[in-house]
Formats: C-alpha cells, sequence, structure tokens
C-alpha cells in the first residue's frame, strides 16, 4: 500500500496541493508486526479442553459448559465478547437455544477481517457405519472443535502481539443441527450464521472478507479450493492459497478445485454480502468426500495432527498480520 500511494503521489505531478490533500486509501500502520509462531501444541489442548465437555449438541448441558469456557477464554485473551443469543426451529421441530460467541479485537477499528468456526457439534452419527449406533450425539473433535481450537490460539497471539487492525472472531452455534435426508432442505443446516449474517452483533457491521475453518485437524488434510469460497471470494482464496504454497504448506493447500458445500461461509456470503472463503478438509477417494470420521462415533481425538493444525493455523495467522500491515 506505501509503494502504491506513492506512485499515485507522482502521478498527480506538480500539483502537490491536490497530493497533500489526497485521502490515503487505506491507513497503514506505524509499526508493523511481525507474524507470530502459532503453537500447535497451545491449538491441540484448546481441541482437547472442548471435547472433554463432551459432545456440544444445542439443549444440554455439555453445550452450555461449553459455551461458558468458549466466553472465559476468549475475555481471557483481551477479547471484548458479545453472546449472541438466539432461538431457531431444527428440521425436526425442535426450538434449539443457540448462542453465536463473538470475540471483537479492535473493536472500533473500520478495517476488519472476520475468521469463524461453528462450535456446536452434530447430534447425530447419522454416517456410522454400525447401523444401531445412528443415533449418538457426535464428538466433534475434527468437525467443530478443530476450527474453534486454531482460533482461540490465534486469539491468544493477538493479545500478546497486538496489531491496530480490527478482527473479529465468531464461533457461530447450531451449524451442524442439520437434516442429513437425502431431499434435506441445505437452510436447515448452519442457522447460527444464517441468524448472525440477517441480524449482526453490531448496526452496519462491515468486515474486508472473511475466513472460514472447519474439520482443520485431519491427517494429511487436503484443502483443495472450495467451489462457494471460488465463486464469492476468488481474490482471497487465491492469495491464501498462494500465500501458504509459498510458506511451504502446499501439500495441504493444493491447487485443486473442491465441491461446493453449505457450510457457514454460504450464508455469510449470501445474506451479509461479506466475502468469505473455507478452509475444509476434502480428500480424495472418500465415500462422503469428508474424512471417514466424519458424522460417525469416531470424530475423536485420535483423528487431530498437529501438523494440520500447524499448517492451517500458521496460514491465517499469516494471513491476518500480512493484512495487518498492508502486504495482503
Ligand atoms: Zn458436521
Amino acid at each position: 500500500m506505501l509503494s502504491l500511494l506513492a506512485l499515485t503521489f507522482i502521478g498527480c505531478g506538480e500539483d502537490t496541493a491536490t497530493a497533500v490533500e489526497e485521502p490515503p486509501v487505506e491507513i497503514v500502520p506505524k509499526n508493523k508486526v511481525a507474524v507470530p509462531k502459532f503453537d500447535k501444541d497451545s491449538a491441540y489442548s484448546f481441541i482437547e479442553k472442548q471435547v472433554a465437555f463432551g459432545p456440544r449438541v444445542p439443549n444440554t448441558p455439555e453445550h452450555q459448559a461449553a459455551k461458558a469456557w468458549l466466553v472465559d477464554q476468549l475475555k481471557g485473551f483481551g477479547a471484548a465478547v458479545i453472546e449472541q443469543d438466539f432461538q431457531a426451529e431444527a428440521y425436526t421441530g425442535t426450538m434449539l437455544n443457540g448462542t453465536n460467541i463473538i470475540g471483537q479485537y479492535n473493536p472500533s477499528a473500520k478495517k476488519r477481517v472476520l475468521l469463524a468456526a461453528h462450535w456446536d457439534s452434530r447430534h447425530v452419527t447419522d454416517h456410522d457405519e454400525d447401523e444401531n449406533r445412528r443415533n449418538e450425539p457426535v464428538m466433534g473433535a475434527d468437525d467443530g472443535a478443530s476450527g474453534v481450537g486454531v482460533l482461540l490460539e490465534i486469539a491468544r497471539q493477538l493479545q500478546v502481539n497486538p496489531i491496530e487492525m480490527g478482527v473479529d472472531i465468531i464461533f457461530f452455534d447450531l451449524e451442524d443441527y442439520g437434516d442429513g435426508g437425502a431431499n434435506a432442505k441445505h437452510t436447515t443446516w448452519c442457522l447460527g450464521s444464517q441468524h448472525w449474517s440477517r441480524n449482526f452483533h453490531k448496526p452496519n457491521y462491515k468486515a474486508k472478507y472473511g475466513i472460514l475453518l472447519d474439520m482443520v485437524g485431519g491427517k494429511n488434510a487436503r484443502f483443495a479450493k472450495e467451489q462457494v469460497s471460488v465463486a464469492f471470494a476468488p481474490h482471497v482464496v487465491n492469495k491464501v492459497w498462494k500465500l501458504a504454497q509459498s510458506m511451504g504448506y502446499g501439500n495441504f493447500f493444493v491447487n485443486d478445485n473442491g465441491r461446493q458445500l453449505t457450510d457457514d461461509h454460504l450464508f455469510v456470503n449470501q445474506i451479509a454480502k461479506i466475502p468469505m472463503i473455507d478452509i475444509i478438509n476434502l480428500p480424495l477417494g472418500s465415500e462422503t468426500g469428508f474424512m471417514p470420521h466424519w458424522h460417525t462415533t469416531h470424530d475423536d481425538m485420535e483423528g487431530i495432527d498437529k501438523r494440520t493444525l500447524k499448517a492451517v493455523g500458521q496460514v491465517v495467522l499469516a494471513s491476518v498480520y500480512r493484512e495487518a500491515n498492508g502486504e495482503f
């Protein structure tokens, strides 16, 4: 941005008065902050802790206990936290009590980026190989807790290595209570992000773009370019994937196109009109297109690989700090 401004001034020629009055396109921070080192052990422990509460299924005590812990963590890491309580009717007819948890850094800063993951876990293991176990709740170590764990570590880093840019970390609720049936409506999923997209935590909320993390803990994860992300936020996809490859994480952030998915970013793109990408594991050769542990009784800590957490966490951290430094 600095060099762009310099070019603008040269373009203005002798008319220095005009050049001086020209407002800066973007505020460049006085002090650039180096990209911190993402601590994968710390992120792992945040996932372990969530899983220790048990499945975080809406309308259960485990869900409530995990919520209180997540709010405390974000507050402890210096975020200004808003708990956005809401109710939404599930496809089953059950009225669900949800809470979107919003951790704000530099709440008054105009330039902001949004980072998100879902904190609830699914009510049924409807993809378990054992038909008799398909109504058990999902532990959700990868599907839910992994994204939240990575973002909690980023929150911790934002406290230790403060930046001037605004960052909002949103833990969406009720993502995974959707109808898994063949003719199901896609709007039965992602109830928390749909609610937030229609009811911002602040009037006229704006973010430059968003990054959603979902299932970012699996072994040998393959983050192909998900197609809703490519359709709504191609520039963000390209920047993040290029950065990842330049950092040596090209084995995770591959140059392949993935499917298009209904995930929280779809509604943030469509309803909130904030360009948002989804970093999500889309392995090759699996029946569902997701990890074999997806929506089964096997989505536990066994499936979490610290190397994947490091790759995702370091790339997102670098994206945020480079954006803050005007270098992204
Ligand atoms: Zn899920």
